[in-house]
């Protein structure tokens, strides 16, 4: 027996993933957070194993890299021998500050531990594919609105106290609402679209549900709270096949419960970055002090593109210890927090973050660019992304008030959703995507190797032309994808002059 398939090995040790630099594995510690002693021993297991190279995801989760078959076992091994305990199971995830953050308007893992256990007792783990995932989402100073699920169930205030709207397939922005109940209908809810997604095999997400599905699911209180609801209306396509007991305690906030045709569900089209909320930077990045109570806060710190060598991790999380932080959480949008440290020492401590390349402004540029580890570290990677993102972010950080994505391949792994500007690599060259996916066909092409120059050549465009106060974001969209296009082509034909 190895340690794959040890009793209680995480399934996301036991089946790592394979990438360009070898193996990959992904851990969520059940507790949110590491001491900074168990944060340098995985670091120290990193480098022992993997090529050196640390990860935290854009959903908060930890990635170390460059493993092999018999590394990842060692590896997993002394995960184990550590005393981490990850988590299995579909994916459930609360905000890194839940039930601390004196902001939230919910504690969100009450209803995220009733809905893990929702979906243990109807045998959904075994049923959906590894990336199925549900977010619970409290409020609060770190909302998970950028994140994206095929659940989510977020905390409203209503005149009558917390509801939880609920919707799928898409971040805080995008994702289609369907009703906003109370606590107990919020998780049958979610259950019932797990067992619909399910249904439809392990490949299969919440994005795949039909209309007609989605109408069922938000209609469904409403069917089961009249007094005489036909049990026939949706007979095939019922949520819980009666294995479900939805609660008739509803909010009367909406629309949905009140009885209103279902057919006019407030369904969200489809955003893309341009027009939604993550472009004016709406929710706050994980980045700089969260006050917490009195004079506690808690300190983010951001890895540029979401890594980092294992050696720096170790540095700061020696620096944290001797400043007296007590744990060390994973936060969306690439970061980790630091907290049990006296408020005194928190700028020491950013300033060790800085010095060892960390990102401690909110508004440093490098947290405007999502960036694959592309060329060459994946072995699918055209481009070298990281090089690329390096010289946009200290050439055009000014322009940089939208989201720029920089995949090494149409895979878009660092950046699923659209973005407003795309760089992807590909067999003719860097291609330019304009607020679409990585998937999407290129408008332009240039060399892989002169991409940064293309975007400079956009970037002098939007200084030109934009007006007093108007956002970079806006003036992209002003333009057009074919000026936009043209833009980054011209800078082509300026260098074959
Ligand atoms: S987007 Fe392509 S190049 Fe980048 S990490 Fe994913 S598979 Fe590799």
């Amino acid at each position: 027996m190895n340690a794959f398939s040890r009793r209680g090995a995480c399934p996301a040790l036991s089946a790592p993933m394979q990438t360009g630099d070898g193996l990959l594995v992904r851990l969520n510690p059940v507790a949110g957070g590491l001491s900074p002693k168990l944060l340098i021993g995985l670091a120290e297991s990193a480098l022992r194993h993997g090529n050196g190279i640390m990860e935290v995801t854009a959903r908060g989760s930890l990635q170390i890299r460059g493993l092999t078959a018999e590394s990842a076992a060692l590896l997993a091994a002394e995960v184990d021998a550590l005393g981490i305990a990850v988590r299995t199971g579909v994916l459930v995830e609360t905000g890194p500050l839940a039930g601390i953050d004196p902001q939230e308007i919910a504690d969100p893992r009450p209803l995220a531990e009733r809905i893990r256990v929702a979906i243990e007792e109807a045998g959904l783990t075994q049923r959906l594919g590894p990336k199925v995932s549900l977010v619970v989402d409290g409020g609060g100073q770190l909302t998970l609105d950028a994140v994206t699920a095929d659940v989510r169930l977020e905390a409203m205030r209503a005149d009558n106290g917390i509801v939880w709207s609920v919707s799928v397939a898409g971040d805080g922005p995008n994702a289609k609402v369907l009703a906003k109940v109370d606590a107990d209908a919020a998780r049958d809810i979610a259950v019932a679209a797990l067992r619909m997604v399910a249904e439809k095999g392990r490949e299969a997400h919440a994005r795949d549900l039909s209309e007609r599905q989605l109408v069922s699911l938000a209609g469904w209180l409403c069917l089961t709270s009249l007094p005489q609801a036909p049990p026939s209306v949706l007979p095939d396509i019922s949520p819980s096949r009666g294995e479900i007991t939805l609660s008739l305690t509803v909010s009367p906030i909406s629309d949905v419960v009140r009885g209103k045709p279902a057919s006019k569900l407030p369904i969200s089209p489809l955003e893309g970055e341009m027009s939604g909320r993550t472009e004016g930077g709406a929710s706050r990045k994980p980045i700089g002090l969260f006050s917490l109570a009195g004079d506690i806060f808690t300190l983010g710190i951001g890895l540029p593109y979401g890594s980092m060598p294992a050696d720096n991790i170790i540095a700061l999380a020696q620096s944290a210890l001797a400043l007296g932080t007590t744990e060390i959480r994973l936060a969306p949008s690439r970061a980790l927090l630091f907290l049990g440290q006296p408020a005194d020492t928190n700028q020491p401590l950013q300033h060790t973050a800085a010095t060892l390349g960390f990102v401690t402004d909110p508004a440093d540029p490098r947290t405007r660019i999502a960036a694959c580890p592309g060329a060459p570290a994946c072995a699918s990677g055209h481009i070298a992304t990281r090089d690329i993102a390096e010289t946009i972010a200290a050439e055009n950080a000014d322009i940089l008030d939208f989201t720029l994505h920089i995949s090494g391949c149409a895979k878009g792994c660092a950046h699923p959703g659209p973005a407003a500007l795309t760089i992807v690599g590909g067999e003719n060259g860097a291609g330019l995507v304009v607020n679409a996916t990585a998937k999407a066909l290129p408008a332009g092409y240039r060399p892989g190797y002169d991409a940064a120059r293309g975007v400079s050549r956009v970037a002098a465009v939007i200084r030109n032309a934009r007006y007093q106060g108007e956002t970079a974001a806006h003036c992209l969209t002003r333009l057009g994808p074919a000026a936009i296009a043209e833009a980054y082509r011209q800078a082509q034909t300026e260098k074959r002059k």
